[in-house]
């Protein structure tokens, strides 16, 4: 089946065709279809934000996978100092956080990660085919920035550091579209922007300057002395080195349109002579909560060890993700995850003990396989994949449950043909003083009352199932 997907370089869904059945790509031959995913820097807890970020680039590959591609998947892990805002300037964030936790920048990044890399396994998220650091890949970053520099794209700011001409690149910040051309106007108008030594308001830092008076951690030697590189080129450096200069995807959050994604596409199509840099620009939306910013003031930047605290497995979260196409914002609330626990819960319900192993050229043509290609193939709609799962187990047959099994052991991997546990919980003397009646009221023939006694344990969340001499009481 045909895969659209939503390109952010067109503002539009389109066939994805990968560069190596692509007639117009000129570069060396590929047997792979190569993404990138940008990661953030490893200096804290990742939020249930960026975990989103990490579950689209899990999603984007697991389709790919599904489709029958050989991907080669790349997410970089920027293990590197870089600065606590999005322009050139600030306090470097490892540092910052290794200054606060008494160890040092190295041992930041390496708990970080590792903290990070848990996450992914307990959210069921298979490691990346490379996952490079920055700090290993020094030599290649600062080749580019000379090449750059050979190229007259560069300008040295005096006890800053070297920066991008972006006046010299021809459509720079087109990813900015649609109103890009006025965006920059803006900017260049005078829309307050830190200017410092800059030349223009877009332009970017390749490499910082050690500043004389004090010491980083992070810092390194260079042609230009020492100094750390700017945060954009280390996403050029890696995913050329990993994926060629010209590769099929680059996927990132939606906050990346506007800044950080621009300047990697200028410094690499200056760099490698090449356009486009990259086929498909993929962006995902991003998590609110409460139907806003997460933001620490706030106090509602979650985390998944605040998600096991109240009680939700990782693969309730899982669960959540699917429930929003990855390119719509999706509000997180605890009755939205309390509702995506419910759900998961009783289709693990309604498949314990039917796990079927069937080849998949036997399922084929059945409607529900063909429902679920349909909805992933249109730009991972994976609401619309959960619903027809969902429609589906109305009326089960042997395939439907074959056809879910290959469903979870490739794409959900939600546990759901595991068997559940029943949680222990107390059922309160109301509800069964209820029960009691109805059972009464059964015996006497009165099946109104029993109704509604039925009725009023549903109101308070449980739910009584007659047995042959007596009844059983669960959760709702
Ligand atoms: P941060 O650590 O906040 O700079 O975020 C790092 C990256 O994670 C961002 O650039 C986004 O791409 C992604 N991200 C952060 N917050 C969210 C969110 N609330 N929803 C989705 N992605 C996010
Ligand atoms: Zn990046």
């Amino acid at each position: 089946m045909q895969l659209y997907i939503y390109n952010t370089l067109t503002r539009q869904k389109e066939e994805f065709i990968p560069l190596m059945e692509d007639p117009n790509y000129k570069g060396p031959k590929k047997d792979f279809v190569g993404m990138y995913s940008c990661w953030p820097t490893v200096y804290r807890d990742p939020s249930i934000g960026n975990y989103r970020a990490t579950f689209t680039a899990d999603l984007i590959r697991n389709t790919l996978k599904l489709l029958g591609y050989n991907v080669q998947a790349v997410m970089n892990i920027t293990d590197v100092g870089h600065l606590v805002s999005d322009a050139d300037d600030g306090e470097d964030k490892l540092e910052k956080w290794a200054k606060r936790e008494g160890i040092t920048a190295r041992e930041v990044a390496q708990k970080y990660e590792k903290i990070f890399k848990e996450g992914m396994k307990l959210l069921h998220i298979d490691e990346f085919n490379v996952m490079p650091r920055a700090t290993e890949h020094i030599e290649e970053q600062i080749a580019l920035v000379k090449t750059l520099e050979e190229k007259w794209y560069t300008y040295t700011v005096e006890w800053d550091g070297i920066y991008m001409d972006t006046s010299k690149v021809e459509n720079y910040g087109e990813l900015m579209w649609p109103n890009y051309k006025k965006r920059l106007a803006d900017l260049n108008a005078g829309e307050r922007v830190e200017m410092g030594g800059k030349k223009h308001p877009t332009d970017f830092a390749l490499r910082k300057f050690a500043p004389e008076n004090e010491k980083r951690q992070m810092e390194r030697d260079s042609p230009w002395g020492r100094g750390f590189p700017g945060w954009h080129i280390e996403c050029s450096a890696m995913s050329s080195k990993y994926l060629w200069h010209q590769f099929d995807i680059h996927h990132g959050g939606a906050d990346h349109i506007t800044i950080h994604h621009p300047n990697e596409i200028a410094q690499s199509e200056c760099g490698f002579d090449v356009h486009p840099r990259v086929k498909y620009r993929i962006h995902n939306e991003f998590l609110q909560v409460d139907g806003g910013k997460m933001s620490k003031s706030l106090g509602n930047v979650y985390n998944l060890k605040d998600i096991e605290a109240k009680g939700f497995s990782p693969l309730d979260l899982r669960y959540f993700y699917f429930m929003a196409q990855y390119s719509n914002f999706q509000n997180f609330t605890w009755d939205q995850l309390e509702a995506a626990k419910n759900t998961r819960h009783s289709l693990i319900k309604k498949l314990q003990w039917k796990k079927t192993i069937q080849d998949k050229k036997d399922f084929e043509s059945d409607p529900l396989f063909q429902q679920i290609m349909e909805a992933i193939c249109d730009n991972m709609n994976t609401p619309k994949l959960l619903a027809a799962v969902q429609w589906a187990l109305n009326t089960a047959t042997e395939t439907t449950y074959a056809i879910i099994t290959w469903l979870e052991d490739n794409f959900l991997k939600l546990w759901l043909f595991e068997t559940i546990v029943e949680e222990k919980f107390d059922i309160p003397a109301e509800v069964i003083a209820f029960a009691d009646q109805r059972v009464e009221a059964k015996k006497s023939k009165d099946f109104a009352l029993a109704d509604e006694l039925r009725s009023k344990i549903t109101e308070l969340w449980f739910q009584v199932k007659d047995t042959k001499d007596s009844y059983e009481i669960s959760k709702l």
